[in-house]
Parts: C-alpha cells; sequence; structure tokens
C-alpha cells in the first residue's frame, strides 16, 4: 500500500528532475545499490533511480549493515556518470550528502549537518549514510552507484544501530517521502552540473563548509583496526573532496573509503 502511496507520489514529484526520469521500483529488494549495479553493468542511464521500500541486505562501508524498517525510510540509488576527472570522483560523495542536508532543511526544518565523508547527522546522531560504489569500466566516462539511506518516518531502532536519529524523531512532524526525495535529486543535480568545473567545485566546497560537522575541531581518524587513530583539527576539504587534517606535523590529506571521523 505504501509503495503505491510513494510510487503515485513520486511520479509526479519527479517530473521536472532530470535525475529520476527513470525509475525502478521495489517493495522489496536486497539493496538498491546492488540492482543499481546490476542496471548499471547492463548499460543503464544517468539518472536512473532504484527505489525500495525495504531492503534485506542493505549495506554502509566496509560490509556494514543498514538497518531500517519498511515503509517508513528513503531507501534508493542513484547511476551517475558524472563529468568530472576521475581525481575529483570523492566530490559526488560531497555533493550528495550536502544536497540530503539541504533537501532535509527545505523540507522539514531541521538543522543537519554533513559529516565527512558521507553521512549526515543531526545534533550528532546520523540521519543519513550514503554508499557510492563504482562498476569497473574501461571508457574514460566512469558509472557511479549512490546509495541514500535516509531515516524519515521511522520512531525507533534496533540496539545494534547506536546513535541514529530520524527526521519524524527530530521535528515530531511526519515526512513525506515523494516530496523530500524530489528535493534531495534538484538539488544534486544543481551540484553535479558544476561538477566539472573549478568554479563548479569551489562552491561546492564552500557550501560543505557551511554546513560541515567539527569543522575547525579537533577529530580523530582512524584508519582500521590495527592502526593508531591520527588527531588533529579539522581544516575542511581539499580540491578532491580529501579531508584536511592539521596535525603538529603538518596537514594531512585524507581520502575518503579509508578512514572514519571521531569528534577528537
Ligand atoms: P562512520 O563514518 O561513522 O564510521 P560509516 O560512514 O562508515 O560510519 P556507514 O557505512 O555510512 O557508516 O553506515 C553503516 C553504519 O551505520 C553501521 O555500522 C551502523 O552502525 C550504522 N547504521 C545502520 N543503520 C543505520 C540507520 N538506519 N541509521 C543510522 N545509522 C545506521
Amino acid at each position: 500500500m505504501m509503495r503505491h502511496n510513494l510510487q503515485a507520489a513520486l511520479q509526479q514529484a519527479l517530473q521536472t528532475t532530470r535525475l529520476g526520469r527513470r525509475v525502478i521500483w521495489h517493495r522489496r529488494t536486497d539493496s538498491t545499490n546492488t540492482q543499481a549495479l546490476d542496471a548499471a553493468r547492463r548499460g543503464g542511464a544517468h539518472g536512473l533511480l532504484v527505489v525500495a521500500d525495504s531492503q534485506t541486505e542493505g549495506r554502509g562501508r566496509f560490509a556494514r549493515r543498514w538497518e531500517a524498517a519498511p515503509g517508513q525510510n528513503l531507501l534508493f540509488s542513484l547511476i551517475l556518470k558524472p563529468d568530472i576527472a576521475v581525481a575529483h570522483l570523492g566530490l559526488v560523495s560531497l555533493a550528495t550528502a550536502l544536497a540530503v542536508a539541504e533537501a532535509v532543511r527545505v523540507q522539514t526544518g531541521a538543522l543537519p549537518h554533513v559529516k565527512w565523508p558521507n553521512d549526515v547527522l543531526i545534533e550528532s546522531r546520523k540521519v543519513c549514510g550514503i554508499l557510492i560504489e563504482t562498476t569497473l569500466t574501461t571508457t574514460a566516462r566512469p558509472t557511479l552507484v549512490v546509495g541514500v539511506g535516509l531515516n524519515v518516518n521511522q520512531t525507533a531502532f534496533p540496539p545494534s544501530v547506536h546513535e541514529a536519529t530520524s527526521l519524524v524523531l527530530e521535528t515530531g512532524q511526519h515526512v513525506d517521502r515523494a516530496a523530500l526525495l524530489a528535493q534531495i535529486l534538484h538539488r544534486l543535480e544543481e551540484h553535479l552540473n558544476g561538477i566539472g568545473t573549478p568554479s563548479g567545485q569551489a562552491s561546492l566546497r564552500a557550501a560543505y563548509h557551511a554546513s560541515l560537522a567539527h569543522l575547525g575541531e579537533p577529530i580523530a581518524v582512524y584508519r582500521g583496526p590495527y592502526h593508531a587513530p591520527v588527531t588533529g583539527i579539522c581544516e575542511g576539504v581539499g580540491p578532491s573532496g580529501e579531508l584536511l587534517l592539521r596535525t603538529p606535523t603538518g596537514t594531512q590529506a585524507l581520502h575518503a573509503g579509508e578512514v572514519s571521523l571521531r569528534p577528537g
């Protein structure tokens, strides 16, 4: 029932965006990223959107699970073929987190922050996770799958999920998922439009910095269980979307995919 509501509402809401012009629906699937990666390997076009009302194998980075109650959240993946040099692909993660944060602000009045590289927080609790994966390609233009799990109308989380929140918990208001998704796609489209040019990249970084959690504050960066954390002051992100960490021995550039960040 909920699926049909969301599906019908989205068809209406997505008419004006290029992203999401084509949508694949699942009431239940393994993972929207898995489905979008399959679609990309079969030649799926830029902007193809896979949406699910529930996932049995939703995942985050490092094969961690993404837990979401059915029918209450936004779970979607987009195929993107951004017009951008491979060295700058990290900016897509930033653009996505920023688009989610901006759309949440506009639609709900909540005040989210982005947490480098791929999360959106409200008051230091995670409301959204983003997972970007890529298909191996021999073409110059890489194909990315950008997956988003956004906690919308869910009111409780399992004990395995720490420090999570949802939009309804933060605002006390039930949120229209279709309108929110359309707003996210609009914002993302805008950020992607300029992502191949120096001026577009500079404005993306400026907007990202304006919403960035921990900017100018001490943080600890973890490179996995066998390495001691690196601590320093968060100086924001560099031209390729890398995290800049000021340490006593100089500023280090850290690339996503390798690290997790915590307040220091
Ligand atoms: P961090 O950067 O904080 O180390 P991450 O960005 O690597 O985390 P993700 O890959 O985005 O984390 O997401 C997986 C993690 O998110 C899981 O380990 C789990 O703790 C947490 N999680 C799972 N489901 C949810 C949810 N619905 N809301 C918030 N957090 C969740």
